[in-house]
């Protein structure tokens, strides 16, 4: 043979047996490293949608705005991970720049994915950045919002687009699994503070400044996704400019230093907390990047590897409200409010009690759970959670692999701990009129939502 023997031979041209037996060995070996970090079994997929709404429609968030959006400073995104354990099940995580995912909207995207792909329901997560400048969803006409009736089929018709484009991302994340390993990490970043002092200096301040992220590799070493969250709300920004807030820029900055990657941004228990100081373009750029260097700090430091399976449950527990004012009393506040807000709240209640004869007395609150194997818990809030809550289930849960997601499945109203409820004020029970609910809650709220996790906890955990 020209050129000279080949450097590898096998028995057949005179090599001694040793020696072959000594270069399968080395090819056994190797493939054995090739394939360890695939032993934990995960597949991954991943796929982004841009919801920039194409015409000026209503921006979500603030009572103040008096007209449609002007423009778009930064677009929006919804955005999917699809994970598959070695036991062949599939779990879709969402994560999308809007408000807030209601149940009616929720549903929706289940119903579809449930057909489509036979996803479970217990096995999609609808996660919302909160961004406070993305266009009015959830079909429902909140009382929040002067809007005029075409307006509101505006927001209507963006929402069955949204809402189409949800499914597909679902759909495409589905359809790119690979090969993954999977690993997580925490780092810290401190923006966040607890806002119910700007009013009272002399109330607590609890914050959830834990910025968790999970880290998504490819078969070849590339990374595929990075899922990070961070607990506060996206309000840095109040214009009529489309627009991401924080959560949006650090996933573009992410997303700019690791290109290839999908950053998807896990919205947690900021319900009290805003990013202070704020209202400046620059800031929520600042915030962004701060929140990006920090997610690079935890990729580069030392992840712990995180295995399957992953177990999961979802289920509702009934929440009781407080005693609402009787008819006289709405019938008062309706003719004498100062605030359109209070007179159109005034009057959905007297709507609901033509129509029903009483009114709401209880909400059914969604709970969610998805445990890796035994390293890692999330679990999964609906509604705006005040920072209490994700102190309470990390201390009782692990602080180095509990994950709290709020913001998700069914964002309808302010979620106060006892003692939030108890403080009263906005998050304590006067945000039930923006989002046309009939009085604060009852008291047991923050001990029948701790059980009903206590009990999602449980049914999810290894044997
Ligand atoms: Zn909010």
């Amino acid at each position: 043979m020209p050129g000279g023997a080949p450097r590898v031979r096998f028995g057949v041209s005179g090599a001694s047996i040793s020696e072959g037996a000594v270069v399968l060995m080395k090819w056994l070996l190797v493939l054995t490293m090739t394939a360890a970090p695939l032993a934990a079994g995960w597949k991954a997929g991943v796929a982004t949608a841009d919801i920039t709404p194409q015409d000026p429609v209503w921006l979500g968030g603030y009572a103040a705005r008096t007209r449609p959006s002007e423009g778009v400073t930064h677009p929006i995104y919804a955005k999917a991970l699809a994970l598959e354990d070695d036991s062949g099940a599939v779990s879709v995580l969402v994560t999308a720049d809007i408000l807030g995912f209601n149940a009616q909207m929720s549903k929706v995207v289940a119903d579809r994915v449930r057909q489509q792909h036979q996803l479970p329901r217990e096995r999609l997560i609808l996660n919302a950045s909160h961004t406070h400048s993305a266009p009015v969803t959830g079909y429902v006409l909140r009382v929040a919002y002067p809007m005029t009736d075409a307006q509101f089929a505006q927001c209507n018709r963006y929402t069955d687009w949204l809402l189409e484009r949800v499914v597909a991302v679902i759909g495409e994340a589905m359809n790119n699994r690979q090969a993954v390993t999977l690993e997580f990490g925490q780092g810290l970043a401190g923006f966040a503070v607890n806002r119910r002092r700007v009013g009272h200096r002399e109330w607590p301040g609890p914050v959830d400044h834990d910025v968790p992220v999970l880290k998504v590799t490819g078969a070849d070493g590339k990374v595929l996704a990075v899922v990070f969250g961070y607990a506060c709300h996206a309000t840095v920004l109040d214009e009529h400019k489309v627009n991401g807030d924080w959560p949006g820029y650090a996933q573009s900055a992410i997303e700019r230093a690791m290109p290839g990657t999908t950053a998807l941004f896990v919205t947690g228990a900021g319900g009290d907390a805003n990013p202070l100081p704020r209202r400046e373009l620059k800031l929520a750029e600042r915030y962004g990047d701060t929140l990006a260097t920090e997610v690079a700090n935890v990729l580069k430091g030392k992840m712990k590897p995180v295995r399957g399976p992953l177990r999961v449950a979802l289920d509702t527990v009934d929440v009781p409200f407080s005693k609402p004012p009787g008819r006289e009393e709405w019938e008062r506040r309706k003719r004498e409010a100062s605030h359109f807000m209070d007179r159109q709240h005034a009057d959905l209640m007297l709507q609901l009690l033509a129509r029903d004869g009483k009114l709401p007395e209880k909400y059914p609150y969604t709970a969610q759970v998805w445990q890796f194997g035994g390293d890692l818990k999330m679990i999964v809030m609906a509604g705006e959670v005040v920072v209490d809550y994700a102190l309470r289930f990390k201390k009782q849960y692990g602080w180095d692999d509990t994950w709290i997601a709020a913001y998700s499945n069914d964002v309808f109203t302010y979620i106060p701990s006892l003692r939030v409820l108890r403080e009263g004020g906005y998050e304590g029970g006067g945000a039930m009129v923006p989002y046309g609910l009939p009085s604060p809650f009852g008291a047991a709220v923050e001990e029948l939502i701790a059980e009903k996790f206590d009990e999602l906890v449980k049914r999810t955990g290894s044997d």
